[in-house]
């Protein structure tokens, strides 16, 4: 079976190294070494100045949001996985949809600013599918309202916009290194920011508002683990290599697939690319079902990805006029993508999809 996506696993004994200091050391959590370390290194390959792993990139958004004070009316996009929306919602604030553009399926600084009322505290975007929002179109209506910016960088780990890490963008940027994602830790996630003093509150946050007997403020239990630092310290150096073979692949799917008859994000800024995810736009979701059901007879399990549209749960949000991401989400598909996909896999699903159009 070929699925949507492999766990990347790095040769048994190079994790095995780290797992028998862990023995030797006796800690296993609480912000031991190997959290420390990771946090360093992340730190370091992404140029960001504070870097705080957590438990997994879901607790990272509702951290954030706590941290910024967020309490009432949160702008963001439809377009994206549940973990975004439900975070906002989680946390007791209001959730304000605002549409995507056509071409890269990003919120639309547009409709974000149309959106803004006195209740608007925050931007929570998504950098879908690993490609930019428009990120200083955003920050120009953030200043201008002063509100907050925070992105969903979960799909971004490994991308830079003009030389920069994307996720050095915003208030605040979360990522997730869930085990689908380019750069994983098994389960985990990070909070990055470039402010000491929320890089300081996030710390109290993730690890239950207090340290050693001092109790400081509310907290909640965000820490990871050693096992899933060692795991992230294997694979940090094997981003560049991961990239590069998704990055053939990518290619692969490219050169072959029908592009009269389909679509594909198309990007505006000075990108260097992760190559997440393969995302395609059918003509309609019957042509989508179709095509899904043909590769499911070959055993090839693709993923509706968006989908279904955030702004269509009604447990979410009873309000919202998103027509363009309820439209996407019916006819978005993501195709196979992960560092040892054979290449004469990506072929043969190129031109599976290409028969069914
Ligand atoms: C994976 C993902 C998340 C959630 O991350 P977890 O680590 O699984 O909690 C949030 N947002 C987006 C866009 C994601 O793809």
């Amino acid at each position: 079976m070929i699925n949507v996506t492999k766990t990347y696993l790095p040769p048994f004994e190079e994790y095995q190294e780290y797992i028998k200091g862990i023995w030797e050391r006796n800690q296993l959590t609480n912000n031991g070494p190997l959290v420390r370390e990771l946090e360093k290194q992340i730190q370091d390959f992404l140029g960001v100045k504070h870097c705080l792993f957590v438990s997994n990139g879901t607790i990272a958004i509702q951290i954030a949001l706590k941290v910024l004070n967020i309490t009432k009316e949160v702008i963001t996009t439809p377009f994206s996985y549940c973990a975004t929306s439900h975070s906002v919602v989680w946390e007791g604030c209001k959730p304000v949809f605002a549409d995507i553009l056509t071409s890269d399926l990003c919120i639309d600084p547009q409709k974000v600013e149309e959106a803004i009322t006195a209740d608007t505290q925050a931007i929570l975007a998504t950098h879908v599918y690993g490609n930019p929002c428009e990120i200083y179109e955003l920050q120009r209506i953030a200043d201008k309202h002063n509100i907050k910016l925070i992105y969903d960088a979960a799909h971004a780990f490994g991308v830079n916009v003009d030389g920069k890490s994307l996720l050095s963008f915003g208030d605040i940027s979360t990522c997730s290194f869930h085990a689908t994602k380019v750069f994983h830790t098994i389960e985990g996630g990070a909070i990055l920011t470039n402010n000491d003093d929320y890089a300081w509150l996030i710390d109290r946050y993730r690890s239950f508002g207090h340290i050693g007997d001092e109790y400081l403020t509310i907290g909640i239990n965000g820490k990871n683990s050693e096992f899933h630092a060692a795991m992230g310290l294997v694979n940090l150096p094997k981003v560049g290599e991961i990239i590069q073979a998704r990055k053939e692949i990518f290619e692969i799917y490219d050169s072959i697939l029908n592009w009269e008859k389909l679509g594909r994000p198309e990007l505006r800024l000075a990108t260097e690319k992760n190559y997440a995810y393969y995302p395609i736009f059918l003509e309609s979701e019957k042509v989508l079902l179709r095509v899904k059901a043909a590769l499911g007879e070959h055993q090839i399990v693709p993923r509706r990805y968006f989908y279904p549209s955030l702004s269509t749960l009604k447990f979410v949000t009873e309000e919202s006029n998103c027509p363009i991401s309820d439209d996407f989400a019916l006819r978005a598909l993501a195709l196979p993508l992960y560092y040892d996909l054979a290449h004469d896999d990506a072929r043969r699903i190129a031109e599976i999809v290409n028969q069914h159009l």
